[in-house]
């Protein structure tokens, strides 16, 4: 009990000042802002934020989601980051424990979660989020004992993109309209070459069974503005966090 409650804890406070520099990279990487260099300020009023105001989950809490200097009402999605974070890597910890695929995994997560916000925010993928996920997810399958193989990630990865390129297609065809993106495009394919061809499978069919129900009650023009990286993302995430459970209980029905 004890040898897993303190490397949790420990996990924690880590994933909680990963989330603080996620935080960062949400903001900064869609402006083009470098994502080390300067220290970080309010966007209101410019005013620098001290370390003791920049403790992850507490600060927020402490600073009632205000700036320190001005007032200005702080995003609620860095409170979310904070703590969505460190929850999510503490998982990954319990379910895969002390392995790569563990390390694989809260890497997917920190990539997946910055994309999620950058996509809600601006409606875009970066390609220099999409790309290297995807070369991380390719070369880590080498490794030998991967829960995901090598000829898993680059046929789940390869066949996602395919398909996902198809529709886009077939889609532009029929409507003149754009359905899913470039960005789209190649997030189904780093998450093929993550979670490979059960989970590729299962974060396609999960995210556009999600992105129905959420989106038929809104009506034509607020669906317009959703992205759907973030329901990939989700999907994905689901498969990494209950894969393993979903898949042994419908093994089980038969
Ligand atoms: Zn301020």
């Amino acid at each position: 009990m004890i040898e897993t409650i303190i490397p949790a804890v420990f996990i924690f406070i880590v994933g909680a000042a990963f989330g603080s520099f996620f935080n960062v990279c949400i903001y900064r990487i869609p402006i083009k802002e470098s994502i080390i260099f300067p220290n970080s300020h309010c966007p209101s009023c410019n005013y620098k934020i001290k370390p003791w105001h920049n403790i992850p989950i507490f600060s927020y809490l402490l600073l009632k989601g205000r700036c320190s200097n001005c007032s200005a009402k702080i995003h609620w999605h860095y409170f979310l980051v904070e703590l969505i974070t460190p929850i999510a890597f503490v998982s990954i910890f319990l379910i895969y424990g002390f392995s790569l695929i563990t390390i694989k995994y809260m890497l997917f997560t920190s990539f997946g979660i910055i994309i999620i916000f950058i996509d809600l925010f601006h409606k875009i993928i970066p390609d220099k989020l999409s790309l290297p996920l995807l070369f991380i997810g390719l070369l880590i399958s080498f490794y030998p004992g991967m829960d995901v193989n090598w000829k898993s990630s680059f046929i789940g990865s390869g066949a996602a993109f395919m398909f996902f390129l198809g529709i886009a297609y077939l889609f532009q065809l029929m409507t003149k309209r754009e359905s899913l993106g470039g960005g789209d495009i190649k997030l189904i394919a780093a998450i093929g070459a993550f979670t490979g061809i059960p989970g590729v499978a299962f974060t396609i069919f999960f995210s556009s069974f999600l992105a129905l129900i959420i989106l038929i009650p809104l009506g034509h023009d607020r669906q317009k503005e959703f992205p759907f990286g973030p329901f990939l993302v989700i999907g994905a995430f689901t498969f990494v966090f209950f894969g393993s459970k979903l898949f042994s209980l419908y093994l089980n029905l038969f």
